[in-house]
This record gives structure tokens, sequence and C-alpha cells, in this order.
């Protein structure tokens, strides 16, 4: 125990010099942390080590994403309730509403678990289902981190447990880090998860593709030292590096029927990247490496900065014939880009604090075209309103919750399908939204395993079960004072006047 103690103090130590040096609330933080080394006194991971050390580890990652204090703190303190000796009581008086609030909203999204259909529409309401149990950005955030520390300390988890474990974050964290714009954190949880979703596979690819590796490195350090030569003569300032494709893209890639399994059509196993000042530089880079290196034509240049991706990446990607005629990938973007590349939203969090801390002008904020490409994902659009009120008000806390989606609800099938749903909606809003044929065999209706009527209102959460009938029964004409949703409505309307009701 005294050694433990020392352990998770040296640590704790460690973050609080970074944590000095950065404009957090130094002192709430080391008040979260003692709390949370008590709540969690005396108890240990599946791993062995202090329980507590989990809860450091998800403080530092949000802290390195430069998220706020109050984010920082419910990190640390996300688990104290659900696991530890705490009271939600005890962190409302402790530490404000609003970090009560993040916790909750932890817990709750921590009970989403996937279920039943591996249907990808299903897949995508529990994501979206996600988001709007989660409320606040932060949470999501808050998940996320937590998540990605759960992942590196897999190995500790019973061995029945680790594949759904890492099933889910392959389905549902995974794909969430990206829409946010997350590119490392999806990364890095694709690469975790891999090995225990799919072994074998993850076995060869590591062993196929070592040779690629190896040689390509080679080239691309060649290559590298000649372009910082050539960058640095024209005066620009930049920055040079061979960046690795991770195991589980370089998989998907190597499965698809173009490439089937042919390494040397790969060219970005290992791509060189460019990190400049501006968006010209960037242009101006890509002139200097096509006099290096000719574009190879038809597959060379893409240019995501003139047309972003949907979840807003930007870069200009080339292909060029390299050394020894070997196909290399150069991406080329701002350091700005590059941040927003490896951490999205996170990034855009910690700037709209920054602008109030620092006085960062509308007018710089308005600069940044990022978010624009948002409004091409229709789900993630309240993220483009989101960035709306950033520039009408200062008033960040609320411009991140998810307006868009707090119109919806989310309710589970008995089989773990989810159905997405307008608030108000009710079991026969279900019963239509399942299939239209449905309807007309209701005999009652189940909620969380209790008989309910059915005009009740659903909440996000609910597991609806239908009890049928034998006998198909034309809807009765009531039902159309408490249905919500069109579909329900007009598929009524449409049994009434075959009946002649
Ligand atoms: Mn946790």
């Amino acid at each position: 125990m005294r050694g433990d103690n020392e352990l998770i103090k040296g640590e704790y130590v460690k973050f609080r010099l970074q944590l000095m040096q950065n404009g957090v609330d130094v002192v709430m933080i080391n008040k979260a942390w003692d709390f949370a080394v008590l709540a969690h006194h005396g108890q240990r991971r599946k791993t062995g080590e202090p329980f507590v050390m989990h809860a450091l580890e998800v403080g530092k990652k949000l802290f390195e994403w430069n998220l706020d204090t109050q984010t920082i703190v419910a990190g640390i303190l996300h688990d104290t309730v659900e696991d530890g000796g705490a009271l939600r009581q005890d962190l409302a008086e402790g530490f404000g509403d609003p970090v009560a609030v993040l916790v909750d909203g932890v817990t709750k999204i921590s009970n989403i678990k996937l279920r039943g259909s591996k249907n990808e529409e299903f897949i995508e309401n529990l994501r979206k289902m996600f988001l709007a149990m989660a409320k606040d950005l932060r949470v999501v955030l808050v998940k996320l981190a937590d998540r990605l520390h759960n992942m590196k300390t897999l190995h500790g988890v019973e061995e029945g447990k680790r594949k759904r474990i890492a099933e889910e974050t392959l389905e549902i964290y995974a794909p969430l880090a990206e829409r946010l714009g997350m590119g490392q954190v999806k990364a890095e949880l694709d690469d975790l998860a891999f090995p225990y979703v799919y072994p074998e596979e993850h076995e060869k690819v590591v062993s196929l593709s070592k040779p690629y590796y190896k040689n390509t490195e080679k080239d691309v350090d060649t290559m590298k030292r000649k372009l910082l030569k050539v960058l640095a003569a024209s005066g620009l300032k930049s920055k040079v590096s061979g960046r690795k494709k991770h195991l589980y893209s370089l998989w998907k890639k190597l499965e698809r029927p173009d490439i089937a399994w042919d390494f040397e059509r790969i060219h970005d196993i290992i791509a060189l990247r460019v990190l400049v000042e501006t968006a010209q530089d960037c242009y101006k880079v890509l002139g200097i490496i096509h006099g290096l290196y000719k574009p190879v034509p038809y597959i060379g240049i893409s240019d995501f900065i003139a047309q972003p991706k949907p979840n807003g990446y930007r870069s200009i990607h080339t292909k060029v014939f390299g050394v020894g005629a070997r196909i290399i990938e150069i991406q080329i973007r701002t350091w700005t880009m590059h941040e927003q590349a490896e951490n999205g939203i996170a990034a855009h969090w910690a700037y709209a604090g920054m602008k109030l801390k620092k006085g960062i002008t509308n007018d710089l904020l308005d600069k940044r075209p990022f978010d624009k490409s948002f409004t091409k994902l229709s789900w993630v659009k309240q993220l483009a309103d989101w960035q709306k009120e950033i520039k009408d008000s200062s008033e960040y806390m609320e411009a991140v919750r998810f307006d868009a989606l707090s119109s919806r609800i989310f309710v589970f099938s008995p089989m773990g399908d989810v159905y997405d749903l307008p608030i108000g909606a009710t079991p026969i809003d279900f019963a239509y939204s399942v299939h239209t044929n449905l309807s007309g065999f209701v005999k009652s209706v189940k909620v969380n395993g209790k008989i309910a009527s059915l005009n009740q209102q659903l909440s996000s959460g609910d597991v609806i079960e239908i009890i049928k009938n034998k006998n198909y029964k034309s809807p009765p004409r009531d039902w159309l004072d408490f249905v919500k949703t069109t579909q329900a409505k007009r598929e009524i309307e449409k049994s009434l006047r075959k009946v002649g009701a």
C-alpha cells in the first residue's frame, strides 16, 4: 500500500507541473484529485494498478486536448460515483453543478451498449443516441478519453469480455471520434481494438506489411532530407516528417477490391507530411515538390483545402514518383489544419475557450473555413449551429449542446435494435417505425418490462416490446389523437379509408 501511495503521488506531481504552465485552475484540479484518491481508496483496476491511475490518465488526456478546467475535473471524477464511494451530491457541492452534470452524462452514456443488430442503420442510430443522451459535447470527450485508456488496459479484463468491448470500440467509439474530426483518436481506438476483434487478420497484416514499411522507410527518409534542404533554401518555414499508416486502416485498404492485398498499390504506407504556416504556403510547397518529383498522372493530386472532406479534414495530398520510382504520397497542410485533423472538435472547443481567455476576435474565427463542411453531414448539423452561436455570443458553454438531436429520442426493440423517434413519440409510433403491418396486431405493450399504455410518451433508452394479437385488426381512429410521427398518421388514415370508417 505504501508503494501505491508513492506511485500515485509521484504521477500526479508530474501532471501538476504541466498544469501550472497552462492556465488551468490548478487549485480546482488538486481538489478533484484529492477527492478521487479518497473515493477510489483501496480500489484496483483489473490490471492490478490502483484505480485512481485510470482517473488520472483520463484527466491527462483531456488536458492534452486543451479542454477547460471543468472538463478535466469531470474526467478525474468520472468514476467516483459509479465505481467509487462518492455521491452525486458531493460532486455538486464540491465542484459545482456543471461538473456533476458532466459526470452524470458520462455514466448515462456508459450504459449504452452495442447489442442486437449489426445493421449499419441501427449502429448509426446508436451513435446518434449517444450524442443525444450526452447533451453536452464535453461528455462525449470525457467518454472518448475514458474509452481510450480502457482500451490500452484491455489486456487486464477477463478474456471473455475483451472482444465485446473491442467490437463496441470499432463500431461506436471510433466512428464517433471520426465524425467529430478527431482523426488521431479514431486511429488509436481502431488499432487498439483490431487485434481483439480480428486476431488472425491482425497477425497477417503485421507480418506481411513489415518488409514494406522497412523498404519505404528508407526511400521516404532520403526524400525527406532532400525536401528539407530545398524548402529551407526557398525560405519557407516548414516541418517535414514521415507518418506511418495505422494498421487497421492499412488492413481496410488492403481488403478493397481495387487493392486486393497488393502492397505495391498502397502509396501511403508511409507518407511524407509537410507542415507550414499558411494555406498559401501549402500551394507553394506543392509547386516545389512537383518540381522535384513528378506527380502520378490521374491519381496525383487531391486538394482537400479547396474542398474539405465532410468531417472537416483539410490537407493537400499528392502522389509522386519518388526515389527508385516508388510512388509516395505527400500530405501538405498548415499547423492549424494539422491540429484540427488530429483533435477535431476538441481543438475547436479549446479554441473557443481561448477566445474568451485571450480575447481572440470574431474576425479570426470567421477566417477559419473548417466548420462550413460540417453542414454536409446531416446529423452533425448541430455542430454547425454551435459554430454560429460561438460567433454570436461569448456563451460558448451553451453552444455545444446538441440542439438538433435534443428533439429526438432513441429507443430499443427487445432485440436491441435502436429506433430514432421524435420527442413525445408513443409505443404506437414505435410499432409503425418497426413495420407498418405490426400496428394491426398490437394487443398491449411493455415499456422496460412493465405493461404500459399505448399513448405513453417514451424516453431515450426505453426498451419497447409489442405484445401481439393473433389476428389483424384495423387501427382505431383515436390513435390519431396521440401519435407523433407522420408515418403513423398517414398509415392510420390509410387503413381507416380502406375500411370506410
Ligand atoms: Mn472510467
